[in-house]
């Protein structure tokens, strides 16, 4: 069983690529995994990343709602409603734009790993 860098998978994953070859899509949709690699014909069928990217990228934006929080209400000032929703926009966008990358660093570490499902 050959050997596998780890950190070349992740950052391979994270750009949406298969973690082996680094040339062939990951994903068949926005999230959705591809079964198969189109170039090198890895099975991605046994990665199955569950709940772990969601989990990270609440984790991530968690981090960033602190401070967006305070400098949206310094912003808003006596417009908490207007500070509330521009928030929630914010936070959306950064959670849709983080979602895919943090997807596929997982599945990136879960195949260098050999942590497949049986
Ligand atoms: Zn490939």
């Amino acid at each position: 069983m050959s050997e596998r860098d780890t950190l070349k998978a992740i950052l391979r994953g994270a750009r949406s690529r298969c973690p082996n070859c680094g040339e062939g899509a990951l994903f068949a949709g926005y999230l959705r995994k591809a079964d198969r690699c189109s170039h090198c014909d890895e099975d991605f069928t046994r990665i199955r990343p569950a709940d772990g990217p969601a989990f990270f990228v609440l984790c991530i934006t968690c981090l960033l709602l602190i401070p967006a929080q305070i400098i949206t209400f310094r912003a808003a000032g006596e417009h908490i409603l207007t500070g509330l929703i521009v928030l929630s926009l914010i936070m959306t966008a950064i959670t849709l734009v983080l979602l895919r990358p943090v997807k596929g660093a997982v599945i990136g570490l879960q195949w260098a790993g050999r942590d497949y499902q049986a």
